[in-house]
C-alpha cells in the first residue's frame, strides 16, 4: 500500500512531487539510474513520489526552440524539489548567449528559483584513494567535507558594474541578511556532521569580508555546539591541498566558493562522484559536473553523482535522513566491492557500464535496508 508523505494546509494527503529534468549529454543516462534507486526507496518505504518530467537545455531547444520552455518552468514551480541532470553540448555552442542551454536554460532556471546556497559535499572513498590527485599519505587521513557557497550576492550581482574600452569594474558587496541566511545553512549542516565550520573570507583586505566575518561570528553564538574558525581565502586554497582532512563545513562567499568548490571537486579524482544541492524558493539537486559530451550516449558515465544528488534531495527536501544515509552507504559498498565505471576503474577492462553500476547500487541498497 502506497504511503504519502505529508498533508497540505487543508489536511488532504499529498504525494511529494518532483520535477525530473534529465537534460543533455549523459544527463538522461545517469538520471535513469537515479530513478532506479528511487524505485527501491519507494518499495522499501512505501512513500511514493509523483515524478513530472520536463525538458531543459539543448534537447528543449531542439524540441521547442527554447532552453527553458514555459511548461518546464511551470513543472518546476509546482514541484516540491527539482532533480536535474545536466545541460549543454557542442551542438548548441554557436547559438547566441541567451539562447544557449547553459545561459538560457540552467542559469535562467537558477535565477527563477532565487537560489541562495550551493552545497557541495566531497568525499574520497577509502577504496579510491589511488585516483585522488593528492598523495596517499594525505588522502588516507580521510577527506569528507562540504562547501556551502553563498549564491545571491558578491561581485556577480553588486551594482554598479560596467565595462568600456578603458575600464571594467564590479562591486563586491554583502549585506547582513544575506550573510546571516547562508551562515545558518552552514551551522545547521555542521550539526549533522563533525561540528566544525571554517568561514573563508578576505577580511584582512576587503570591507565586504569584514562584514561577512562579523555577521558569521554573531550567527555562531546561536550554535555553541559548533566550532567556528576563520580562514583567509588564499590560505584556504593552500590548506585544501596540504590538509584537506582538516575541513568539515566550509562556509564562503559567492566568488571564493566558485573557485574553492572546483578545487575541492578535484580531490576525489572524478566529477562523476560529486552531487550538489542548491537552496532557494525550490531546491535544485544536480551533479557537480556537466553533460560530458565526450562520453555521452555510450552507457559509460558514472551515475554516482546523480544518485547522491537524489540522496541529498531526499534528506534536505523530504527529511528522509536515514534513507539518504542508506543510499550513501550503498554507493560506498558498491565501489568498495569493485563495481566501478570507467572514470574510477583501475583499468578499462574492469570498468562496468552506467546501467550495471546503477544496478549494483540498487542491489546493495536492497541488501543493507
Ligand atoms: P563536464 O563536467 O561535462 O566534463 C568534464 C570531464 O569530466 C569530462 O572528461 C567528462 O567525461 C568527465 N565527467 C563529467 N561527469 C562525468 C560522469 N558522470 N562520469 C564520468 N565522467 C564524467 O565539463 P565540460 O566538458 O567542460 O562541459 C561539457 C558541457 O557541459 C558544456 O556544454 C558545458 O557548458 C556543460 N556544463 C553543464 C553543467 C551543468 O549542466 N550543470 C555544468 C558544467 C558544464
Amino acid at each position: 500500500m502506497a504511503r504519502i508523505l505529508s498533508e497540505n494546509p487543508q489536511g488532504v494527503m499529498v504525494m511529494p512531487k518532483i520535477a525530473v529534468l534529465p537534460g543533455d549529454g549523459i544527463g538522461p543516462e545517469v538520471m535513469r539510474e537515479a530513478l532506479k534507486v528511487l524505485e527501491v526507496v519507494e518499495k522499501k518505504t512505501s512513500v511514493m513520489f509523483e515524478k513530472v518530467f520536463g525538458h531543459i537545455g539543448g534537447e528543449a531547444i531542439d524540441l521547442f526552440g527554447d532552453p527553458l520552455p514555459e511548461e518546464t518552468k511551470k513543472i518546476c514551480l509546482e514541484s516540491d524539489a527539482i532533480l536535474l541532470g545536466s545541460v549543454g553540448g557542442p551542438k548548441w555552442d554557436d547559438l547566441p548567449p541567451q539562447k544557449r542551454p547553459e545561459i538560457g536554460g540552467l542559469l535562467a532556471l537558477r535565477k527563477m528559483l532565487n537560489l541562495y546556497a550551493n552545497i557541495r559535499p566531497i568525499k574520497v572513498y577509502k577504496s579510491l584513494v589511488k585516483i585522488s590527485p593528492l598523495k596517499d599519505r594525505i588522502v588516507e587521513k580521510g577527506i569528507d567535507l562540504v562547501t556551502v557557497r553563498e549564491l545571491s550576492g558578491d561581485a556577480y550581482y553588486g551594482q554598479p558594474r560596467g565595462l568600456d574600452e578603458e575600464k571594467g569594474f564590479d562591486t563586491m558587496v554583502y549585506d547582513r541578511k544575506t550573510v546571516e541566511r547562508i551562515a545558518k545553512v552552514a551551522f545547521e549542516l555542521a550539526r549533522n556532521r563533525r561540528r566544525r565550520v571554517t568561514s573563508v573570507d578576505k577580511a584582512n583586505v576587503l570591507y565586504s569580508s569584514m562584514l561577512w566575518r562579523n555577521v558569521v561570528k554573531e550567527v555562531a553564538k546561536g550554535y555553541p555546539d559548533v566550532e567556528l574558525e576563520h580562514m583567509y581565502v588564499d590560505n584556504a586554497a593552500m590548506q585544501l591541498i596540504l590538509r584537506p582532512y582538516h575541513f568539515d563545513v566550509i562556509l564562503t562567499t559567492n566568488i571564493f566558493g566558485d573557485i574553492l568548490s572546483d578545487e575541492t571537486a578535484a580531490l576525489p579524482g572524478s566529477l562523476g562522484l560529486l552531487p550538489s544541492a542548491s537552496l532557494g524558493d525550490k531546491n535544485l539537486y544536480e551533479p557537480a559536473g556537466g553533460s560530458a559530451p565526450d562520453i555521452a550516449g555510450k552507457n559509460i558515465a558514472n551515475p554516482v553523482a546523480q544518485i547522491l544528488s537524489l540522496a541529498m534531495m531526499l534528506e534536505i527536501s523530504f527529511n528522509m535522513v536515514e534513507v539518504a544515509r542508506k543510499i550513501e552507504k550503498a554507493v560506498e559498498l558498491a565501489i568498495e566491492e569493485g563495481y566501478r565505471t570507467r572514470d574510477i576503474a583501475e583499468s578499462e577492462e574492469k570498468a562496468i557500464s552506467t546501467s550495471k553500476m546503477g544496478d549494483a547500487i540498487c542491489k546493495k541498497l536492497e541488501e543493507i535496508w
